[in-house]
């Protein structure tokens, strides 16, 4: 069973979001973290898409070394602006024809500069093509803080929910306060959909990279998080402990509410993903 979609029927995920490598240096660094992750049965590992086109190929190469050489299930990032019909339909076809069975569909945002030869404005269509290309289990993304270009809460939960009403989950951005994801939760209740929206959690390892990704998803950056970190930005190793201090007790209020699933970003490092999953006793629904 490699469908997320019956994954998460049968109960909760725990999974891990890797970013593609960008070097062969780092295609081995990549695979010696996926070593040391793979015995704890994550759900599944999904692979970060360069939506700025450089990474695109270092993707599909680090989704089929996960399909094709570990035990886990693989599920590839996609995303659709700036990209032709054809583009998108040939990696769709690609991966069918490797035997994988997920995909998560995103808009990705348009390229800075150059023209844009997209056909594709918004995920929702890519579900649609990704449902007519192959019958993948679908996911999507989700902002519990809302998406950043959003013009207000009120059509930013209509579209996920027209979003969520064709695709099989979303996973969210990450966000580090709980009560964001429990407002998003019963946002979506109250417009009729009950989609399973996993949460994520970001365990941090660099202050000023965490910040910046923080700021850049449109997410709160809280007050208690700057004065948890106040003057260790570089002290690496107290860094990490407090990063998965914080991802713990994010992660054990989600889990109190019974998510459907928790999402690990692991930023390509194994110590912090893991002992995040450890302290919050996850195992997957094989172990
Ligand atoms: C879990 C997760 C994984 C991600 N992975 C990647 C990745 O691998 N690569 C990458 O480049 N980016 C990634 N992103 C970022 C994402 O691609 C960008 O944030 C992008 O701007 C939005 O993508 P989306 O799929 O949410 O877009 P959409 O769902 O299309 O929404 C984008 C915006 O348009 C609005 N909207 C949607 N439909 C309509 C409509 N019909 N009419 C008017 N407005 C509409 C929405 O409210 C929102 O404001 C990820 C985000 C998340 C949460």
């Amino acid at each position: 069973m490699a469908k997320i979609a019956d994954l998460l029927a049968a109960g909760p995920t725990y999974s891990f979001e890797f970013p593609p490598p960008r070097n062969e240096e780092a295609v081995l660094h990549q695979q010696k973290v996926l070593l040391e992750l793979e015995p704890l049965g994550p759900s599944f590992c999904s692979v970060t898409y360069g939506a700025g086109g450089s990474t695109r190929d270092n993707t599909l190469e680090s989704v089929l070394y996960i399909h094709h050489h570990t035990s886990m299930v693989a599920m590839p990032h996609l995303t659709c602006v700036g990209q032709t019909r054809d583009e998108i339909e040939g990696l769709l076809i690609r991966y069918r024809e490797e035997g994988l069975e997920n995909v998560l569909a995103l808009a990705g945002d348009p390229p800075l500069e150059g023209p844009d030869e997209g056909e594709f404005t918004y995920a929702v269509e890519l579900i649609d093509l990704a449902r007519a290309t192959c019958d993948f289990s679908v996911g999507v993304a989700a902002f519990p803080e809302v998406h950043p270009k959003s013009t207000s809460r009120e059509s930013d939960r209509r579209h996920l929910a027209d979003k969520l009403r064709l695709a099989d989950f979303a996973i969210t951005q990450f966000f580090w306060t709980a009560d964001h994801y429990f407002r998003l939760i019963d946002e979506l209740d109250a417009l009729g959909v009950d989609t399973p929206v996993i949460p994520s959690l970001f365990p941090i390892i660099n202050v000023a990279t965490a910040k910046r990704f923080t700021a850049l998803n449109g997410a709160t950056w809280p007050q208690w998080l700057d004065d948890r970190l106040e003057g260790l930005a570089d002290n690496a190793q107290e860094v990490r402990k407090i990063g998965v201090e914080v991802a713990t007790q994010l992660g054990q209020e989600l889990l109190a509410q019974d998510p459907p699933g928790l999402h690990i970003y692991t930023t390509n490092t194994s110590a912090a993903p893991k002992e995040v999953w450890q302290n919050l006793g996850l195992s997957s629904q094989d172990a």
